[in-house]
């Protein structure tokens, strides 16, 4: 049978969304580049079929959670592409983090079609995927927002519509580039406790009930030991990489140049991570900054 729903992009974000698609009774076809993926994603209780073209050409809902922009332009609009094969009626859900420039030419690209879509880019970490419980900021208009709802709803617990087209990932990439100078400095809080012969677990532990707190140290904690179910405490693997925070430090970096704002911090954590990565540490989760030199444990 056809499935409702097409989620293509199964990788450490995607997977356990779709899941929490097929366990509220949707029908998903998932897809990825990597078949083991799809195979896990079988395994686990979803679906696939033959042909991407063919299971988009069924859907009545197609999401993607691709790694960026290039991807998303390709998947949307190549020759073989999700807007070739959607039937009229289709819902188009990108949760990519990709540019708002970019997601307006793919949501210009469907409108053209008479294709509904919507960009709704993610805050909440695999944690949050896994729990359902991830903040989805929405660009687009307001009735495809209605259709969308119940999908979102499925796989978070808070939805905001941000605006027209694009205005999901700008606000996005305002969060992320806040997230990357949080996620340093905490870092750089906890390394200068433990030099003081303090333990981590004590220092979060305070600084949690104090002025410093912040999702990255309570949800997030960057240093080996302090937390359980985080990268830091499986070697930094899972999660989310540091060449994907690179991409939306360098995604805020791009608009603040074209908004002419200073962003300073957002310069220095971009430089930073742009060093952690060259190191190595590229596919990390993008906590391992705490191990600045991309060798963790
Ligand atoms: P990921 O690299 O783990 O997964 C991306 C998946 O897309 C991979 O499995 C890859 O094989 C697949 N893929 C790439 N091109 C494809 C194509 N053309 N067709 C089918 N599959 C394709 O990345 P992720 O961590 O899941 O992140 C996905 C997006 O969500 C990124 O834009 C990221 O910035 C954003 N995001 C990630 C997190 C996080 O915590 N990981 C949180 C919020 C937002």
């Amino acid at each position: 049978a056809a499935a409702d729903v097409v989620f293509i992009g199964l990788g450490n974000m995607g997977m356990p969304m779709a899941l929490n698609l097929v366990r509220s009774g949707a029908t998903v076809a998932g897809f990825d580049l990597q078949s083991d993926s799809v195979a896990r994603f079988v395994a686990a209780g979803g679906s696939t079929a033959d042909g991407r073209g063919g299971a988009v050409a069924a859907a009545r809902v197609v999401f993607t959670m691709l790694p960026a922009g290039e991807h998303v332009l390709a998947a949307y609009l190549g020759e073989d592409g999700i807007l070739a094969h959607a039937r009229p009626d289709v819902l188009l859900v990108d949760c990519s983090t990709i540019a708002p420039a970019a997601a307006r030419t793919v949501a210009q690209a469907a409108a053209q079609r008479g294709l509904a879509m919507l960009d709704a880019p993610v805050s909440g970490g695999t944690a949050g995927a896994a729990a359902a419980a991830l903040t989805f900021m929405v660009g687009g208009d307001a009735d495809a927002l209605a259709r969308a709802r119940p999908y979102l709803e499925a796989m978070g617990k808070a939805v905001f519509h941000a605006g027209g087209p694009g205005s999901g990932q700008a606000v996005k990439i305002c969060n992320n580039m806040l997230l990357g100078i949080l996620m340093i400095g905490t870092s750089e809080a906890l390394r200068l406790g433990i030099a003081n012969g303090l333990d981590p677990k004590v220092v979060s532990a305070i600084m949690a009930h104090s002025s410093g707190r912040n999702w990255a140290l309570e949800a997030y904690n960057p240093c080996p030991g302090v937390a359980e179910n985080v990268p830091a405490a499986r070697g930094y693997t899972g999660g989310f990489g540091v060449d994907l925070m690179l991409k939306d430090l360098g995604l805020a970096l791009d608009s603040a140049a074209a908004g002419d704002v200073s962003v300073p911090l957002g310069t220095l954590a971009h430089g930073l991570y742009a060093r952690h990565s060259g190191a190595g540490a590229g596919g990390l989760d993008f906590s391992s900054i705490f191990a600045p030199r991309g060798a963790p444990g």
